[in-house]
């Protein structure tokens, strides 16, 4: 074998290998702190972590990998000695990066919209020498949606349903938006009532001041869908585990329909995981595309949103979690970014501790009430002793993009290019006076349905009736 070959080998190896370094960093940190309860750290507890860990471990990553020391320790009554107890070896995906191969192994020319990816593959299952490696060519049709003009890099091979998928990076030059500065920006909640609620928000003289309207992606409908459809799939999971039980407690091709009604449950369970997946992903880009849209028009530079590794830290709702996956967010959150980069909006994430349990005007603790019209469950509606009554998405929404505008100063951009305020204060959000609206006449009462039954003695003239509108003049007529 080359040594193009086994450098391909060992770049995967090597991967694989300092993950498993970052993970162990992770796992010994956190024996060496554990404390007394996991889920409730003091705040020496939390400051001897942080101080073991390596800069940039998120809050997720802990909350996981107490969560998974916590499961061991029920199990074998002791702390694991380290991540090689905790967890069994990496599973690595069937794949070839050709990127890390040269010229001599891996040749890509493209033709407009044609990419040919040459490499030196073997032509039996044991090559022994060089006459048992030959070019192989695979042709890619580029995607409508690659623009043309774009750098196209080396791909990675991996081989699914009997097919050789090729995947294929592009790049093309971008530079990132700006992290402060700005004067304009969308504060944006993961909402309780709606998918996402907005606000526009302007820094005016250090003061933030809003207008008072919120922008809301209702995606009741398909939020709606998407909870039958998860019943669906759990119901189907039952019967299948039923099945399962039954079909094991037999003797072996005992009841061939047992296997075969089986089978179809397995068949129909995939195909309703699929339906849920698809439409997450539909639901995701399309909040993601209106947001930006709003962005835009408004012509914001800067989209403010909560940091969603400490979003489940500030014990959020369990209804928000069982409506939307935090799957779905991160979704949103990934295309948020995506588009906005195209767009050439900054999206900085913000802390989420206390975003929606604080007044935006005076800074001290709201309560969560029904809302005024009382029509809709739950407690909806933000109530505060200065006077503040608004939709608590709305004033989370507001309490965020003064959170984002007032600290700009202490953005900084992670490895990935992330942009993210770490510590942030608060300061008092302030409502624009607004605009004087043209006065109308007021509007002339009339009744909403026509009278089905004749009020009275039949009208001898049209106009004594209805002039011509109710069914007795028509048939009348
Ligand atoms: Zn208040």
């Amino acid at each position: 074998m080359s040594d193009r070959v086994r450098r391909i080998a060992e770049e995967k190896a090597a991967r694989a290998l300092r993950l498993a370094c970052h993970r162990r960093a992770v796992v010994a940190a956190l024996l060496a702190t554990w404390p007394a309860d996991p889920f409730a750290r003091t705040d020496a507890e939390w400051s001897a972590l942080r101080a073991a860990l390596s800069e940039g471990c998120d809050n997720a990553t802990i909350r996981n990998r107490t969560r998974q020391i916590t499961a061991y320790l029920r199990v074998h009554g002791r702390l694991p000695a380290g991540l090689c107890e905790l967890e069994g070896p990496p599973v690595v995906a069937r794949q070839v990066s050709l990127a890390a191969a040269d010229r001599q192994q891996v040749v890509v020319d493209r033709d407009d919209r044609i990419v040919r990816v040459w490499s030196k593959l073997p032509v039996c299952a044991a090559p022994v020498s060089y006459r048992d490696w030959a070019w192989h060519a695979a042709e890619v049709v580029l995607p409508p949606a690659v623009p043309a003009g774009v750098k196209v890099c080396t791909p990675t091979l991996r081989p699914r349903d009997g097919r050789v998928r090729v995947d294929l990076p592009w790049q093309t030059p971008h530079t990132p938006a700006r992290v402060d500065g700005h004067t304009r920006g969308l504060g944006v909640d993961w909402g309780v009532n709606t998918l996402l609620t907005g606000t526009v928000a302007d820094l005016e003289g250090g003061c933030v001041v809003v207008d008072g309207r919120p922008l809301r992606f209702d995606a009741t409908g398909v939020s709606a869908k998407l909870v039958r459809l998860r019943r669906h799939r759990e119901h189907l999971n039952t019967k299948a585990d039923h099945l399962t039980r039954l079909r094991d407690g037999r003797p072996a091709h005992a009841d061939p329909a047992l296997t075969g009604k089986l089978a179809r449950l397995q068949a129909e369970h995939a195909a309703v995981c699929a339906r849920i997946r698809h439409l997450n992903h539909a639901l995701a880009w399309s909040a993601a595309r209106w947001l930006v849209d709003h962005a835009s028009a408004v012509g914001a530079t800067v989209i403010y949103v909560e940091d969603l590794a400490t979003l489940e830290a500030a014990g959020r709702s369990r209804s928000l979690n069982r409506r939307l996956s935090g799957a779905v967010r991160g979704t949103v959150f990934t295309a948020v970014a995506h588009l906005a980069a195209k767009a050439d909006i900054a999206v900085v994430t913000v802390p989420a501790r206390g975003t929606s349990s604080g007044c935006p005007r005076c800074g001290t603790a709201v309560t969560h009430v029904k809302t005024p019209e009382g029509r809709v469950a739950g407690y909806r509606w933000a109530h505060c002793s200065c006077g503040l009554s608004l939709d608590r998405d709305h004033a989370a929404a507001q309490r965020i993009a003064a959170r984002g505008l007032t600290n700009q100063t202490k953005t900084r951009r992670d490895r990935n290019g992330q942009a993210a305020i770490r510590t942030a204060t608060d300061t008092p959000v302030r409502r624009r006076a607004p605009t004087p609206k043209q006065t109308r006449p007021a509007p002339v009462k009339t009744s909403r349905l026509l009278p089905l039954r004749r009020p009275g003695p039949a009208a001898t003239r049209r106009s004594d009736c209805c002039r011509g509108r109710c069914r007795w003049c028509r048939s009348a007529r």
